[in-house]
């Protein structure tokens, strides 16, 4: 299993965040999978890639041209693609992975989670969406989807199968045992 990590090119005010996301490298690499993520060697990125690489799993990177000094591309990934823009980025990255997973980040993360998992409710893949929970980080954020649901913006069923978890162990449990609903329009 390969997952897409979307996660904080900053590592965030407070170490709870680096160190979660050293816990799910580990949970990652017990169980001989591997991941793909944006290559930059800055912040919660850069944490996860490193852990992963240390435990030695293999991480793929995919960085836009016009990134590569300013995230301060990875040196030792076991495998670097350079792409032309953010577009194709995110493209190489949702092909690549079997299952798509948001840890605490900025815009760029929450950008990059929400077009997996709108693609996942349009039938487009049928592969996990999930949102490693840590300290809460994305508590009001799954609150106000509650608010989609209740004023009629989205069926229930997809906020349902939205995984959510601050365990890393039971967030890769419950992306193994994913099955994806029926896409919206059927
Ligand atoms: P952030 O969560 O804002 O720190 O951004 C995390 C990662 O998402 C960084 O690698 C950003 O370059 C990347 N990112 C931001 N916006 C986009 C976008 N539109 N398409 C692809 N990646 C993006």
């Amino acid at each position: 299993m390969k997952y897409a990590i979307y996660c904080g090119s900053s590592r965030g005010s407070d170490p709870v965040y680096a160190t979660a996301a050293i816990d799910l490298a580990e949970q990652i690499c017990r169980r001989d999978h591997s991941i793909v993520y944006g290559g930059a060697s800055v912040g919660l990125m850069g944490c996860i890639a490193d852990k992963v690489l240390q435990l030695g799993k293999g991480v793929i990177g995919v960085m836009p041209k016009a990134l590569t000094d300013k995230e301060l591309q990875h040196q030792g990934l076991t495998e670097l693609l350079i792409v032309d823009d953010m577009f194709q980025r995110k493209a190489k990255m949702a092909q690549l992975a079997d299952a798509y997973i948001a840890m605490p980040g900025g815009v760029g993360t929450l950008e990059e989670i929400f077009e997996v998992w709108t693609a996942g409710q349009l039938g487009i893949h049928q592969k996990a969406c999930a949102f490693y929970n840590v300290d809460g980080y994305f508590d009001e954020l799954i609150e106000f989807m509650t608010t989609m649901v209740k004023k009629g913006f989205m069926q229930p069923v997809y906020l349902q199968k939205l995984i959510v978890h601050d365990d890393p162990e039971q967030l890769l449990d419950a992306i193994a045992a994913y099955r994806a609903p029926k896409d919206k329009w059927q």
